[in-house]
């Protein structure tokens, strides 16, 4: 009887199905590790049509993921786009990536990864995050909330919110993004201790390079015990939409020597350029073109910050 069982249920659920027997009852021990949660459920019935009566338990090994988190002192220095960006070119890299908009104020990933108006599933209450055209599911505040509704979260609010898109049904996910609301207030700093992110990045422009904002930013990570990744410079320089060439109103090397001085690595510069707004609009995120020089160095130092962990 237990052969026949076992027969049956090798041929729904491989090796992934151990049948044991007590004598009185069969049991199976089906493990759903890396399954999403509609193939775990499909296997799930599956399972328990090819063993009629057995008890059907359902193991996942929680995967190990690294939650990065994408900050700025203030709105507006190019944050979100900054994470869409990372997200996408450490996918290209090989890292499966998901991407979570945790911006209060304005959650704008859903247009920046193109998936404007979409909602996330929910089964037995975890969110399916959403597909994206870019190989990075998404869950966004934005889509917590009816469409023009304001958003009045507060702090407690807000972090459990944003338990509910971290806990989402990342599936094979080994890398989550972090899209942090701007600003160092209680909202942040309750997100952060709540949901420790394994490191930071800290995003700022050439004109904060008093860098008092980059510089709370780096004291509310480090009050919650979280390591700081690097700085990113975005808006560095000027692209000029004709010949490409970058200039520097600014000067250059200011934010190099603003890392140093806050002790912590720099990954690369951004620069300003019309054309990242347009694409960004247009919700084709530039890490995306095969010619990308911009994002793809700045998420390969990530990685080997990864790597190295
Ligand atoms: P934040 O998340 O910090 O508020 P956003 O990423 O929403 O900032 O960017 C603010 C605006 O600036 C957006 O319109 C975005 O397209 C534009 N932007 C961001 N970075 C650049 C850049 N390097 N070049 C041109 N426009 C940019």
């Amino acid at each position: 009887m237990d052969t026949q069982v076992s027969a049956a249920v090798a041929a729904v659920a491989g090796d992934r199905a151990t049948v044991r027997s007590d004598g009185e009852r069969i049991g199976v021990v089906l493990d759903a590790t890396g399954l999403t949660p509609l193939e775990r459920d499909a296997m799930e019935a599956a399972v328990k049509m090819a063993a009629p009566g057995a008890r059907v338990i359902v193991t996942a090994e929680r995967a190990t993921r690294a939650l990065l988190a994408v900050a700025s002192g203030k709105g507006g220095v190019g944050k979100s786009t900054l994470a869409a960006n990372l997200a996408v070119a450490l996918a290209r890299g090989g890292r499966r990536v998901g991407l979570v908009d945790a911006d209060i104020y304005g959650p704008s990933q859903p247009r920046l990864m193109r998936v404007e108006g979409t909602r996330p599933e929910a089964i037995e209450k975890q969110l399916i995050p959403v597909a994206t055209p870019y190989g990075v599911p998404l869950l966004s505040m934005g889509q917590l909330v009816e469409p023009g509704r304001e958003l009045a979260w507060r702090g407690p609010m807000a972090a459990g919110a944003l338990g509910q898109l971290v806990e989402g049904a990342w599936g094979a996910a080994d890398t989550l993004v972090l899209d942090l609301p701007p600003g160092t207030g209680d909202v942040q700093l309750t997100m952060v201790q709540k949901y420790r992110p394994a490191g930071a990045v800290i995003v700022s422009t050439p004109q904060d390079l008093a860098l008092i904002d980059a510089r709370r930013a780096i004291d509310l990570f480090e009050k919650a015990g979280v390591p700081i990744i690097g700085l990113v410079e975005n808006m560095a320089g000027y692209a000029c939409p004709h010949c490409g060439e970058v200039s520097d109103p600014f000067g250059r090397g200011g934010a190099e020597a603003a890392a140093a001085e806050l002790n912590i690595p720099f990954l690369g510069r951004v620069p300003l350029d019309i054309a990242i707004r347009t694409a960004s609009d247009a919700g084709e995120p530039p890490a995306a073109q095969p010619d990308d020089r911009i994002f793809a160095p700045i998420a390969a130092l990530v990685q080997d910050w990864l790597a190295a962990r």
